[in-house]
């Protein structure tokens, strides 16, 4: 098992078989060293794809995107689940369908951070049907930007989204791959 893993089997709560809880860790509560490890663990694998920016979705992708982009040594932009007064200028928008909200958001960022012919690495803390990391693509896609891989801390393998991501010809990397949430497990992919 590795350190991820490790700390899911210990502190992770699984809800009901949809849902895993890792409030303490990761997206309540943060636990710095485990979020540097990851950062590091993230770089590692894609260091070699020239990465010019991390792109991640507010908010819990926040601290696991900034720890990958210090070690890669780009710039982290996040993008924003709803328009504020202060980003008044040039946007791309595109809606998705939250996973543990049910309901859709604008996902939103500006024109100007963002420039066409970059490589971009997006990370996201899970994946589950693919929505959030679907949404992020269109808009780098919009901007003429390559995506060079998905960075995910925890992948619910059950549920379709590295199918969908795959399908696009996209390299998902995702430290923990969980098989299932059932009875009130968690029960690892054996890779
Ligand atoms: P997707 O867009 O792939 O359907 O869902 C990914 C997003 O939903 C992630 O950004 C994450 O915030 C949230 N999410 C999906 N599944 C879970 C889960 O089991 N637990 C938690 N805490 N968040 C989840």
């Amino acid at each position: 098992m590795n350190f991820l893993e490790e700390r899911i089997k210990k502190d992770g709560r699984v809800i009901n078989s949809n849902i895993l809880k890792v409030d303490s860790f990761i997206n309540h509560q943060i636990d710095p060293l485990l979020m540097e490890k990851v950062g590091n663990e993230l770089a590692n694998y894609f260091q070699s794809k020239n990465i010019s920016r991390v792109i991640t979705v507010e908010s819990s992708g926040i601290a696991p995107a900034l720890m990958t982009a210090i070690k890669l040594g780009v710039d982290l932009v996040v993008m924003k689940k709803r328009t504020s007064s202060i980003l008044s200028e040039d946007l791309y928008q595109t809606k998705v369908m939250s996973f543990t909200k049910g309901e859709e958001y604008t996902l939103t960022m500006s024109k100007k951070y963002i420039k066409e012919g970059e490589n971009i690495l997006i990370i996201d803390d899970f994946l589950a049907n693919g929505e959030a990391a679907s949404g992020m693509i269109r808009i780098i896609e919009e901007a003429h930007a390559n995506v060079v891989g998905i960075g995910i801390l925890i992948e619910k393998s059950f549920q379709p989204g590295r199918k969908k991501l795959e399908d696009k010809g996209i390299d998902v990397y995702s430290l923990v791959r969980v098989k299932s949430l059932s009875n009130g497990k968690v029960e690892l992919l054996e890779e």
